[in-house]
């Protein structure tokens, strides 16, 4: 899924293109994609967005008029793409915003399940459907997160991934970022020390900051994780072989010697089959 440094690469790249013209077309839009129906898409025709903004992994197109916003949430498989005057694009996207000048903003999402979500809503009711969403992650500091961190008993990874708590980690970066941290996944939450509450902090912001630039350069994966999805391969701090845990619904990725004193953490969902 696309997490922070991706979305905040998107953005500013969106944001000059989606300002230029006014809307042409709002639409089509597929059935599971378009949650909203009052107001009716058609009510964007002829309005200026004033660019792109986010909040967490969302998007969020306001017009100029200040009274409506399109919301968007590509989540796993959607992909969105703003294609120039005369540029091929896909059949049948998910959803499609065609501005005069000819570019469209496109959102496609691979198999057929459709999870990826867009809304348009007054900014009251953006609002609303946004206010669950813990502060944006990038910018968050040291004292904020230790109020957060205080607040929940929980294990570090789940806590970073849990968009109340705080927005625009997944697990991509979560595992990024406690690598960085030197703090291992399943660490609880109201047991670091000062020391590692800062560690973590600048973690979270060195490791967000790092995407961010090479997401915006066009990065690929392989090139933007360093231990996410690299089982067996040696970690770039010590050369320990990266080591892999199942853990609620997610693969955790980790280094032992980094990030565990050399333990090696058990999958959660296999011994509880075997308790
Ligand atoms: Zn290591």
């Amino acid at each position: 899924m696309p997490e922070l440094p991706e979305v905040e690469a998107l953005r500013r790249a969106l944001d000059e293109p989606l300002r230029a013209f006014p809307i042409e077309q709002a639409g089509p839009a597929h059935v599971a994609t378009l949650k909203t129906f009052d107001p009716p898409l058609a009510a964007l025709t002829g309005r200026r967005l004033v660019g792109a903004e986010r909040r967490g992994k969302r998007l969020l197109f306001p017009t100029e008029d200040g009274e409506l916003v399109v919301l968007l949430h590509q989540m796993t498989k959607g992909r969105v793409r703003y294609l120039r005057s005369g540029e091929e694009g896909p059949k049948a996207p998910a959803f499609r915003l065609r501005f005069q000048g000819g570019g469209q903003l496109v959102l496609t999402e691979a198999g057929a399940k459709k999870r990826a979500g867009v809304w348009l809503l007054s900014p009251e009711a953006a609002e609303a459907e946004l206010a669950h969403l813990g502060p944006d992650a990038l910018g968050l500091g040291e004292q904020r997160l230790a109020e957060i961190l205080a607040s929940d008993q929980r294990r570090l990874h789940s806590l970073l991934r849990d968009q109340r708590a705080l927005a625009g980690i997944g697990r991509a970066w979560a595992n990024e970022i406690l690598h960085t941290a030197r703090l291992s996944p399943f660490a609880a939450s109201g047991g670091l020390s000062p020391g590692q509450v800062r560690s973590l902090a600048e973690a979270i912001d060195s490791e967000l900051r790092r995407g961010l630039e090479l997401r915006e350069r066009g990065a690929k994966d392989t090139k933007v994780y360093r231990i996410h999805n690299r089982l067996g391969e040696p970690c770039h701090v010590c050369g320990t072989p990266i080591a892999r845990v199942d853990f609620e619904e997610h693969t955790i990725y980790y280094c032992p010697d980094c990030q565990t004193g050399g333990r090696v953490l058990k999958d959660r969902r296999l011994s509880r089959l075997l308790r």
